[in-house]
């Protein structure tokens, strides 16, 4: 993977309701800066070396972020977990099948399998109707290093709740989101290596099973990151207002942000 050059696009940055909320008042959710608008979490990778694009995660949001990308084809899809806002979005993976032929290689942890087979059972069963049906084939990230194309993956374990997520690193670039805390162990085995980072943060208060704002900030700064990217935000953060109290080398993410890395 030497010398490997990518370009991240940040498909979707807001947390499981998206921002605005449906129904909600607030003023966030009321404002007109597009920095405010966010579509549940999720990045596109490009490898530019061969043209082959990845997505982490497929959020109910897909078909809008695929579409405003003007992305043509897709090679593979990551799962970090199984809750609705990072997976829901799988139906609109048969698309790329219509024009490309080629069935969208996902890889999931062997833990999340069975209540991903679960979820989307009608995928996987032989239903007689012609070319409805996401064609995919699903992959167990059964090893924390793996390839997908030229680029070298490794894998982690995170806490989220009663859920254990599945972070990535991509050479010296890493996407984490939905944790609670990053244990010790992954702490020393991440130290120093990840220099771009995107991780969740959802709003600046305490939460049961997310990484706060300046929880992640502190990891950002535990890891040695030289660019930190908050992601995954509710609409009790406003970007105007709030990416003022950030680290000079931390920015909130907003759908749309891009950015092309040597890792
Ligand atoms: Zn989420
Ligand atoms: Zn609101
Ligand atoms: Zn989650």
């Amino acid at each position: 993977m030497k010398d490997a050059e990518i370009k991240v696009t940040v498909l979707g940055s807001g947390t499981s309701t998206g921002v605005p909320v449906i129904a909600c008042p607030c003023e966030v959710c009321h404002s007109l800066s597009p920095y405010n608008k966010r579509t549940r979490a999720s990045i596109l990778v490009s490898d530019l070396r061969n043209g082959q694009n990845l997505v982490i995660d497929t959020a109910p949001d897909f078909r809008t972020q695929i579409l405003r990308q003007n992305v043509q084809h897709l090679e593979y899809a990551l799962y970090t977990h199984i809750h609705a806002d990072h997976c829901h979005g799988l139906d609109d993976l048969r698309a790329f099948y219509f024009f490309n032929q080629k069935p969208v290689q996902c890889w999931i942890h062997p833990r999340h399998v069975e209540e991903f087979r679960t979820r989307f059972a009608y995928v996987f069963k032989e239903t007689g109707y012609i070319g409805t049906k996401p064609q995919i084939i699903l992959n167990e990230m059964t090893h924390p290093q793996f390839q997908i194309g030229n680029l070298d993956v490794e894998t982690v374990d995170l806490p989220h709740g009663n859920v254990v997520t599945s972070a990535f690193r991509i050479g010296s670039f890493a996407y984490a989101t939905d944790f609670k805390f990053f244990p010790d162990a992954i702490i020393k085995q991440w130290k120093n290596k990840v220099k771009f980072f995107i991780a969740s943060g959802v709003g600046f208060k305490e939460h049961p099973t997310h990484s706060s704002v300046p929880e992640t900030i502190r990891l950002f700064e535990t890891l040695g990151v030289s660019k930190g990217i908050i992601t995954h935000l509710s609409h009790s953060v406003d970007y105007e207002r709030d990416q003022p109290k950030l680290p000079t080398q931390v920015e909130f993410a907003y759908d749309g942000m891009e950015f092309t890395l040597k890792i």
